[in-house]
């Protein structure tokens, strides 16, 4: 099995989990990449090796110099700025060449692309070589926007953007706003061709991989199958694999903090009462809106864990634009206050997410509903705050809230470009002291009281599905079965019958 993951951290990471699972299972895994990614995630995949897996890398070379980019920038990770993601972004396009010599060359099982590498479609089906589908979300967010596509209720004239509408077909009530809704829904650009090609590229492919897993989305994920034609596997969450610390710790990305400091402060705290927050991987907040967060935290009094990753400083030039990791922004005193309280703990830069999340003193997660957020919140059986910025993460908010019921919203209701860099702020200070209060109130909320039942139960099927005879377990073992089926007939690549593997 050859794995072909892109350039985004949040596709990234579960890429190489997902191929960890199925080298755990058996399957002769190489992972296609760059140089830099590649070294990012030797010491887990020397792991496995360690183990017996039979796992390794293919690298191809990257043309950072023929793009302007600087060594070693290979993922949106070591970007700075919106002009330097674009680069990176045409850059990707040149690995198409080495990665039609390789797969012509060697002739794998399947090719497990991402979405996002629309030309792997026809690539493979020219070799005959199987691609599947990933790209890091759950199913939910596929059948939101198939709804949008085919019915197109945001284009009702009577609709204004700040009223709700239904998504008609889906099997629950799902209502958006049109300010929710990302600028290439709404109109056509150069985005939306992009993500045309990626649906005709998922369209034209063997079937799709879901690091998610049956029970969490039972009827979206039968609405995929069945309605959207997709033959899928839900073989998730993929971060299980990450068995021991040491995993969860060096999961590609190198934490900014000693993780016994931070476990050390965990286990002064009572169990249940720390919030967690983090918006992923990519910079997705400004000065201000940093500030408000700090003064909304500051004034609940519920200790907590806040990740501050990259921020987006303002710049009317978006090519200078530049990223601060926010020590210089903050409230003045506002650390040194906390120290002394121990009520709160900033991690500025990258934070052992996996670990953090499972440890018993956490209770809560603010985070801006990245599917691999989502799911690892909900393997760790914590109710969430949404606080969604861009791309699905407001189709992915509605699923916390309506479908699985285990978070509460902050209340954005704005769609927020990441690489538009503006001095904004679209949630006050007050709305985050609400929600925060709200969420950590212990049981003297019964809504919140119900929410954490539902998010540990859930927590607790997350786990049991990645295990021997659960439904991701199966999962896993079903589509490896449908490959050596394969290959035992020495077929050619078509389309088969469409059916849910569970
Ligand atoms: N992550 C992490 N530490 C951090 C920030 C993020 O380990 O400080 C990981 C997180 O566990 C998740 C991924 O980065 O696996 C973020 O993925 P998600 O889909 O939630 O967000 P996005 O891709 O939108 O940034």
């Amino acid at each position: 099995m050859f794995f072909f993951p892109y350039i985004l951290g949040g596709h990234l990471i579960p890429m190489i989990d997902l191929a960890r699972v199925f080298a755990s299972h058996g399957a002769k895994v190489t992972i296609v990449t760059t140089p830099h990614n590649a070294l990012l995630f030797q010491k887990p995949v020397d792991r496995d090796r360690n183990l017996g897996r039979d796992i390794c890398f293919h690298m191809l070379d990257f043309p950072t110099e023929k793009f302007g980019l600087p060594d070693g920038c290979e993922n949106e990770l070591n970007t700075t700025s919106g002009v330097m993601f674009a680069k990176l972004f045409k850059a990707t396009m040149n690995l198409q060449h080495p990665l039609e010599k390789l797969l012509r060359e060697t002739r794998p099982d399947c090719l497990v692309s991402d979405r996002l590498y629309p030309w792997t479609a026809q690539l493979s089906n020219n070799l005959g070589i199987p691609r599947i589908v990933f790209d890091g979300t759950g199913c939910f967010s596929h059948c939101v926007e198939e709804s949008l596509r085919r019915y197109e209720p945001h284009e009702n004239a009577l609709v204004p953007d700040t009223e709700r509408f239904a998504l008609p077909g889906l099997p629950d009530k799902i209502e958006l706003k049109r300010s929710m809704l990302p600028d290439y829904v709404k109109t056509e650009n150069l985005i939306t061709s992009f993500l045309n090609e990626a649906l005709e590229g998922e369209i034209m492919s063997y079937g799709v991989v879901v690091n998610s897993f049956y029970e969490l989305e039972k009827r979206y994920a039968d609405f995929f199958c069945n309605d959207m034609k997709r033959k899928t596997w839900h073989i998730g969450p993929v971060s299980l694999c990450n068995r021991d610390n040491v995993d969860k710790l060096e999961r590609g990305i190198k934490t900014s903090v000693d993780e016994n400091f931070v476990l050390n402060w965990l286990d002064q705290k009572k169990p249940s009462s720390v919030l967690y927050i983090s918006f992923g991987s990519m910079p997705r907040i400004t000065p201000l809106q940093l500030l408000e967060i700090a003064h909304g935290l500051e004034a609940s009094n519920h200790p907590f864990i806040w990740v501050i990753g990259r921020i987006l400083k303002s710049n009317s030039d978006s090519t200078k634009q530049d990223r601060s990791d926010g020590g210089d922004l903050l409230p003045q005193g506002f650390e040194e206050r906390l120290k002394e309280s121990r009520r709160g703990l900033v991690i500025h830069g990258w934070a052992p997410q996996l670990l953090i999340l499972e440890h018993k003193a956490v209770g809560g997660y603010m985070n801006h509903c990245g599917w691999n957020s989502i799911i690892e919140g909900v393997t760790a059986g914590v109710p969430m705050i949404t606080w969604p910025f861009a791309s699905e993460q407001f189709y992915n908010e509605r699923f916390v809230v309506d479908v699985i019921k285990v978070g509460i919203s902050v209340g954005n209701e704005e769609y927020w470009e990441p690489w538009k860099a503006q001095p904004r702020v679209t949630v006050v200070r007050k709305r985050v002291t609400s929600a925060v209060n709200q969420l950590m109130a212990g049981d003297m909320d019964e809504e919140v009281a119900k929410m954490r039942v539902r998010a540990r139960e859930y927590g607790e099927k997350a786990k049991r599905a990645v295990e021997v005879g659960g439904s991701s377990y199966a999962g896993v073992e079903a589509f490896l079965e449908e490959l050596s089926s394969r290959r035992r007939r020495g077929t050619e690549t078509s389309r088969p019958e469409m059916v849910t593997a569970r």
